[in-house]
């Protein structure tokens, strides 16, 4: 199956995984941030806005978040370019040319759909999985003896 196209989009380049989308590690930005709020003599949520402070935390809780709000709490909180944060994994990352390939087909069981590692692949594979998986115990559930 081919990659899905944009109108307009090269038709001879592969459509690419969303930057804004695909993920990085948590670890790094969190030890960054605390050791800036410890030299600021600052708690985070004095250094950041209520939204971005909900995104911190989540990314905390899943150990990665999304480059999006990555670059924005290096941008708006640290004052820092993400590759201080991250290095070369950050160029890595934003680089990488792994196509992007859309939604899942059902039944698909992995995470990720054809090698994209983006989050809306993800997301949709995980939708699609969990909706295959409510039609099969609604198959089984509806089951009557004769
Ligand atoms: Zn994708």
């Amino acid at each position: 199956m081919s990659a899905p196209r944009i109108l307009g989009w090269p038709q001879d380049q592969p459509l690419r995984q969303p930057v804004d989308r695909r993920v990085l590690p948590a670890a790094p930005l969190v030890d960054a941030a605390c050791s800036y709020a410890r030299r600021r003599q600052q708690p985070l949520y004095t250094l950041m806005s209520l939204s971005l402070l909900r995104a911190f935390e989540q990314a905390e809780r899943h150990g990665q978040l999304t480059v999006l709000i990555g670059e924005r709490i290096c941008d708006e909180v640290l004052g820092w370019h993400p590759r201080m944060v991250w290095g070369e994994l950050y160029d890595q990352v934003v680089c990488d040319l792994t196509p992007h390939h859309g939604s899942a087909p059902a039944g698909t069981t992995t995470a990720y759909r054809a090698g994209c590692r983006c989050l809306d692949c993800r997301e949709a594979n995980a939708a699609t999985v969990a909706r295959t998986a409510r039609r099969i115990r609604v198959r089984k559930g509806g089951e009557r003896s004769a």
